[in-house]
């Protein structure tokens, strides 16, 4: 399948080939046609699995069939964070590279002034956080009569962060007549309840839970003492020579924490985390892409929807209260086919949640002790039934090094890859109501 038998131009085809994109991935063969038909669409998809270009490709090719007549917005795409908006909006830029769209992001924690200067010259999509969304609009600084398409993107995300006040507000003000997007992860009842409002006898598209069994990551447990966790990191960290690790904390205290231990052992290391101001945000993220900070380490929230190509290795320095958290987390690595290793320092406390984790993944996960670092309290970590593999030594090579230099990128069509049907789990993703902690 390609891209241009989907009904899209060659202009954007075009822009898909400069991203070295070889075939659509299983969301956007189903989304792309289903938006270019007009209809509304409700997407259960997760990041990393192309979805942006599922809605962006077709989105650009509609507005293109009508010329501007006002100043716009004619799309609004609305993302939970700034990280994300910011993401969405460079998504854009590159898909429109040959057709004359013109598009801008607003998210808060910058000045909103360079915002309405842009707002005011006029555009066709607007990518935006829904709270600034709102004091542009109370300022007068947007006005959305020409709205024509509207894009919800990780809508549980934006629900969970507390948008939805906002986000009701939002579609309030909207022309009646234009075509709805919804993209979410996870499908609770509020979503479904947004959505019935929203949608109009949609189209349904669902591929599988990303990443969820994916043969390409291999996932691994270490036991350790919650004390030793930092040392265990920081040797993981030097023995494997790792270049570019995401690490995933519960709290935002706990990323700073561990930023700073990380730098005092010499790793260079930074934290991206809600509290910190949109520039630091930013300037970590930069970094951590140049190859100058080693070690980013992220709180759940923050690190939704960053996309980092091609990381080798992410690692939870505690597993995360709610266990689809631990397959957003994971499927950091091993994006678009390539191989990842994700690792998660379990220390005895957390025998609960990682007995929920690999329920929700159904497999268990392999243990690996690391000489030194052996827990005293390692009561609910052993599996039940199989061989016990826990006295292993933490092995150097794994797996996730020295990936290729990754063109062309393909969602690959190889059995037990992303491109299949559904994941044994897909299911066990959908519906549950998740308890999060904000970033
Ligand atoms: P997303 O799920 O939109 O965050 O996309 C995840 C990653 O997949 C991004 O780095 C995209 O550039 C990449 N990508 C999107 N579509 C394709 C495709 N058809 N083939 C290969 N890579 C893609």
């Amino acid at each position: 399948m390609s891209f241009s038998s989907l009904g899209l131009s060659e202009q954007l085809v075009r822009a898909t080939t400069d991203q070295g994109y070889e075939t659509p991935s299983p969301i956007q063969a189903q989304a792309i046609p289903a938006v270019l038909s007009g209809r509304d669409v409700m997407a259960a998809a997760q990041t990393g699995t192309g979805k942006t270009a599922g809605f962006t490709l077709p989105l650009l090719q509609r507005l293109g069939e009508n010329p501007r007549t006002g100043k716009g917005p004619r799309a609004l795409i609305l993302t939970p964070t700034r990280e994300l908006a910011a993401q969405v909006h460079d998504s854009v830029n590159l898909y429109s590279k040959y057709v004359p769209t013109k598009a801008a992001v607003v998210f808060g924690g910058v000045k909103i002034n360079p915002q309405m200067m842009k707002l005011r010259k006029g555009l066709d999509v607007l990518v935006a956080t829904p709270g600034r969304l709102m004091d542009l609009y109370q300022q007068n600084a947007v006005r959305f009569n020409e709205v024509e398409i509207l894009v919800l993107d990780e809508a549980d995300r934006m629900l969970d962060m507390g948008f939805i006040r906002d986000i009701r507000k939002i579609l309030s003000l909207l022309p009646a007549k234009r075509q709805n997007l919804l993209f979410s992860a996870t499908f609770s009842n509020e979503i479904r309840t947004l959505a019935e409002g929203l949608l109009d006898n949609p189209v349904q598209v669902e591929v599988a839970a990303r990443n969820t069994s994916a043969d390409n990551i291999k996932q691994s447990v270490y036991p350790v003492d919650q004390s030793q966790k930092t040392a265990l990191l920081s040797k993981l960290v030097r023995d494997n020579s790792w270049d570019q690790v995401l690490v995933f904390t519960r709290t935002k205290h706990g990323a700073n924490r561990l930023t700073q231990k990380l730098e005092k052992d010499g790793i260079t290391a930074a934290a991206i985390h809600g509290n910190k101001s949109q520039g630091a945000r930013t300037r970590a993220l930069a970094d951590f892409k140049a190859g100058e900070v080693r070690v980013l380490v992220a709180t759940d929230i923050a690190a939704r929807g960053l996309d980092i190509k091609q990381l080798p290795q992410v690692v939870n320095f505690e597993l995360p209260n709610v266990p689809e958290d631990y397959v957003h987390r994971i499927g950091r690595t091993g994006r678009a086919g390539e191989s990842g290793h994700a690792l998660s320092l379990v220390s005895a406390d957390e025998g609960k949640m990682l007995a929920g984790i690999e329920r929700l993944i159904k497999k268990q996960l392999p243990r690996t002790e690391v000489e030194g670092f052996e827990p005293t309290n390692n009561l609910p970590l052993k599996p039940k039934a199989k061989a016990d593999p826990s006295r292993a030594r933490a092995r150097n090579g794994n797996g996730g090094n020295g990936r290729p230099g990754g063109k062309p990128r393909s969602f690959g069509d190889k059995p037990g890859g992303r491109s299949g049907g559904r994941s044994q789990n897909g299911g066990g993703q959908r519906g549950r109501s998740a308890q999060r902690q904000s970033a």
